[in-house]
């Protein structure tokens, strides 16, 4: 068997076994699942462990979220397909990638140069046209293309911040890993004024890394 159809074997089983089983529903989640090769998105000699069931590293520190967490924040953004969508910590561009097949525009910032670098190559090697990139501190969001429908953040804060819920429209949600030893993903709705928070599941994220 050639190695692309093994891979495309082991996407089909991790979105059976990992994703679906576990209660994952939206169609447009996993369509988008099965579509991106998440083995081009982690570092060569990892390729054969891009479809387990855990995240990996992927350079300076940082790993590729696991697929069920990729999944279950997408999904929890209830996605429509006509999105402009905010994500911060690009990381290796594979969360980016799944965005990318569901929504409008993604805009995703990455705050280390050589991560964003790399995504960005994958991410146009793989001809996603629909993506843009920036290089600098997410906690700041990214307000010339403000307001979003939706924010994904991939990394955890201490608490929600501010300057993301401002560039959400009003009724958008964000979901985003808050806390620091315990972190739980939180759903966020902005609101006219101020916002709702709604915590969902226990998880592990990288720190979002602060810089004032
Ligand atoms: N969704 C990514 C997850 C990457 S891990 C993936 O699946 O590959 C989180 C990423 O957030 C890391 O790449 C890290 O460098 C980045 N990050 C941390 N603090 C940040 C900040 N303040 N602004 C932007 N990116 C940040």
């Amino acid at each position: 068997m050639s190695q692309d159809s093994t891979y495309d074997r082991e996407r089909k089983e991790m979105v059976e076994d990992q994703i679906r089983r576990r209660g994952i529903k939206d169609r447009k989640v996993l369509k988008a699942m099965l579509r991106v090769p998440r083995h081009l998105f982690v570092p060569e000699q990892m390729k054969e462990l891009a479809y387990g069931d855990e995240p990996l590293p992927i350079g300076e520190g940082q790993t590729i979220s696991q697929p069920y967490i990729v999944a279950y924040m997408t999904e929890a953004l209830r996605l429509g397909g006509r999105e402009r969508v905010l994500e911060i910590g690009t990381g290796s561009g594979y969360q980016t990638a799944v965005l990318a097949e569901i929504v409008r525009e993604v805009y995703t910032v990455e705050l280390i140069p050589e991560l964003s670098n790399r995504a960005r190559t994958v991410l146009e090697k793989l001809g996603y046209r629909n993506v843009h990139f920036r290089i600098g501190d997410g906690t700041m969001g990214w307000p010339e293309h403000a307001p979003y429908d939706a924010i994904l953040v991939s990394a955890a804060p201490a608490a929600v911040p501010p300057a993301l819920v401002e560039q959400l429209k009003v009724g958008g949600q964000m979901i985003i890993p808050v806390g620091i030893d315990f972190q739980e993903l939180v759903l966020v709705t902005r609101k006219e004024t101020g916002w709702d928070e709604q915590r969902l599941i226990g998880v592990r994220f990288v720190p979002l890394i602060t810089i004032h």
